[in-house]
């Protein structure tokens, strides 16, 4: 898929300030801010059933969810992280023990666990680089979660994973361009809190 110049040139200029401006998160700040995000979190994830979760772990900049996860996965849910298989991502299983290798970009990820089929997951956690009050979500470029999630397109909430992003809160901007392959969020947490979009909650 190709998307049209224009979308393109506002989606590059926006990544480039928004990662910028993410990146200048003084380190107590962004401390203070992962804390809430993790808080925020844990409280919408109980009281309920054990679930089977996407997470990423945080690279150049992104919130840090580790003491969540471990606190997740901790509770009983099943906490797995995004494996880049070609150009589509997989996820296994992750916990606090778990080996972790880098791959192409640096990531982390488990080198042991089992898969879980992206179809089976309840809930994805998302990293972003920008989203939008109507749960447009920008990413680093690569398309990697649109990919991987493009069966949500077709089917209704209940049927399908929940798709969270994770971000802080000055990620927020007002429209973003949207392509016809974006996947759009369910909803965002930030340290403000979790944000539902239209029937997402
Ligand atoms: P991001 O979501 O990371 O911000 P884009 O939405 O700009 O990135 O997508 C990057 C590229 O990924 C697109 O130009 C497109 O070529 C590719 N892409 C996204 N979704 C799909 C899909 N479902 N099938 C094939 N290619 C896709
Ligand atoms: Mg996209």
């Amino acid at each position: 898929m190709k998307s049209s110049a224009g979308s393109g040139t506002i989606k590059r200029a926006l990544r480039q300030e928004l990662q910028a401006a993410r990146q200048a998160l003084a380190t107590a700040e962004r401390a203070r801010l992962d804390l809430q995000i993790c808080a925020h979190l844990l409280r919408a994830m109980e009281p309920g059933p054990a679930l089977a979760l996407a997470a990423y772990h945080a690279c150049r900049g992104e919130p840090d969810l580790a003491p969540a996860l471990t606190a997740l996965d901790r509770a009983g849910h099943r906490v797995h992280l995004p494996v880049l298989v070609e150009s589509a991502l997989q996820f296994r299983r992750w916990t606090p023990e778990a080996r972790l290798r880098a791959n192409r970009y640096g990531i982390p990820e488990p080198v042991d666990g089992a898969d879980c089929p992206a179809r089976d997951l309840d809930c994805v956690l998302m990293p972003l680089v920008a989203f939008s009050a109507l749960g447009g979500r920008l990413g680093m470029g690569g398309g990697y979660y649109d990919r991987s999630f493009a069966f949500c397109l077709q089917q209704p909430i209940a049927e399908r994973p929940r798709l969270i992003g994770v971000a802080y809160g000055l990620q927020l901007v007002d429209s973003l361009p949207v392509e016809r392959w974006d996947v759009p969020l369910d909803g965002v947490v930030t340290e403000r809190g979790m944000l539902w979009f239209d029937d997402g909650g």
